[in-house]
């Protein structure tokens, strides 16, 4: 049974509530870790989809509610992250209620007996129902906002490009630049059976008393005072969040740490770390191609096969015959790697990735620059802003066969155009570093944050 333990030094309970996919909730916890070094305490209220182990974070309350179909996927993987989304959103709002409605009312209590009141909810808008049951209760709100600001105000945007005539998209004009919101195209528009979901993340976070995101001003600052237009809230840019928390502390999954002993004994900036995020898979076909083009490039590589990486079959029975003994010293596979220690490995040169958010923005902050392969949701978008807007990756085609892969990955590691993609991705680290320092813009948004809070 979870208690309220000892009064905060500022004397305010948080109540976070993540969206339990591993890029929502890493930045949760990192935001946690943040809010309560600057003196507030904290309850997580989690799913039994994805839960956080409460034992590593021994300076939390965790409450969670039941729900079976989630429970069921957290034991045999869900068919994709929308059946998860929708379980979520139709059948967690009255778990929720009850489980909010309780700790209301145990705080009640505890700050009848001088210990911290509950200043707010800070919550993830992809749960639709978050914002009308905190009403209810007259609690302030806030959202995380765990993706970018330029792709937020892409979905802020869905209903203009509408009414200009963009969607459905057509085939002629998928390499139309988007009018007003460059350096997106038409082909990185979201896929329409995804707006409503869209649209609903929108609503939620316009109704919400303000918006706290992982990223920070010299990174989007045009797209955060658009955004700012269309949602007439209080916007904290505080991040790198990931830069807020001991980089071990926060991990789902177990990390393995013999890659960094291999990264140990490779040469400086000559791996190419390979991963696609947490629930990104791809067909057999496509998992081989890759395989093969990594093998030809000639370029030693980290490469992280996680379970469900590959549709229908797990990767002992998808790796061609004599493909580790073909690879030899030269590349090393794990299932789940420490990302952020790996990226700032000095033996790593760069990136292939799906470009989920999270891992973005850590190849940005450790200055790797990037292989973009997006798959799914916001990875096109990412992947456009990574390409043709802050010019610090290459993005690859789609279907690309493993000769045309080992090609880009040389391209990358070892050619001018990679050498000039490392030098403008070198310059915005330096930038990511800066915003956190004191009087940096990150840091000062962290002090608005605090000051926001205090004042429910
Ligand atoms: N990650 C990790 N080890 C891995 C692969 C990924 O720790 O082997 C972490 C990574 O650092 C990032 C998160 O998992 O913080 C993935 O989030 P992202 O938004 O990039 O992608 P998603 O999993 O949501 O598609």
């Amino acid at each position: 049974m979870e208690r309220m333990n000892k009064p905060s030094k500022l004397g305010r309970r948080l109540l976070l509530f993540p969206a339990p996919f591993h890029g929502h909730l890493y930045p949760m916890l990192h935001l946690a870790t943040l809010l309560h070094s600057k003196g507030f305490s904290i309850t997580i209220i989690q799913t039994p989809y994805n839960p956080i182990n409460p034992t590593h974070f021994p300076h939390f309350i965790f409450r969670s509610f039941y729900n079976s179909l989630l429970e069921s996927y957290s034991k045999s993987p869900p068919p994709d992250s929308f059946a998860v989304l929708s379980v979520m959103n139709n059948s967690c709002s009255e778990p929720f209620r009850d489980c909010l409605s309780q700790i209301l009312h145990e705080a009640e209590a505890a700050a009848a007996a001088d210990k911290d009141p509950i200043a707010a909810l800070i919550a993830d808008p992809m749960w639709k129902f978050a914002g009308s049951v905190a009403t209810s209760f007259s609690l302030p709100r806030l959202v995380l906002r765990t993706g970018s600001m330029s792709t937020l105000l892409l979905y802020c945007s869905l209903p203009s490009i509408r009414e200009k005539g963009y969607l459905p998209p057509q085939d002629n004009r998928l390499d139309e630049l988007l009018p007003d919101l460059p350096p997106f195209k038409v082909r990185d528009l979201p896929l329409e059976f995804t707006h409503d979901l869209l649209e609903a993340l929108v609503q939620e976070t316009k109704t919400s008393q303000g918006i706290i995101c992982n990223t920070f001003e010299e990174l989007e600052d045009s797209s955060i005072a658009r955004v700012h237009q269309f949602l007439p809230i209080p916007i904290f840019p505080i991040g790198p969040m990931y830069k807020h928390s001991p980089t071990s502390a926060v991990s789902i999954w177990e990390q393995d740490q013999t890659s960094i002993a291999w990264l140990n004994t490779q040469a400086p900036k000559s791996v190419l770390y390979v991963s696609f995020g947490s629930v990104a898979a791809m067909s057999k076909a496509e998992f081989l191609d890759l395989a093969w083009g990594l093998l030809e490039s000639m370029v030693p590589f980290l490469w992280v096969v996680r379970p469900g990486l590959i549709q229908g079959s797990e990767a002992n029975d998808s790796m061609p015959e004599g493909y580790l003994e073909m690879v030899g010293e030269r590349g090393y596979i794990v299932k789940w790697a420490p990302q952020i220690e790996v990226l700032s490995h000095p033996a790593v040169g760069g990136f292939w990735t799906h470009n989920g958010w999270n891992s973005t923005l850590e190849s940005i902050c450790e200055g790797v620059p990037m292989l973009c392969q997006p798959i799914f949701a916001d990875q096109d978008m990412n992947a456009r802003l990574v390409s043709d807007g802050w010019r610090i990756g290459l993005k690859m085609e789609k279907a690309l066969k493993r000769e045309d892969i080992a090609r880009e990955i040389r391209k990358l590691m070892l050619e001018e155009e990679g050498a000039q993609t490392r030098s403008r991705i070198t310059t915005l680290k330096e930038k990511a570093t800066l915003c956190l320092q004191e009087g940096g813009s990150s840091n000062k948004a962290i002090k608005s944050l605090t000051s926001y809070l205090l004042s429910f």
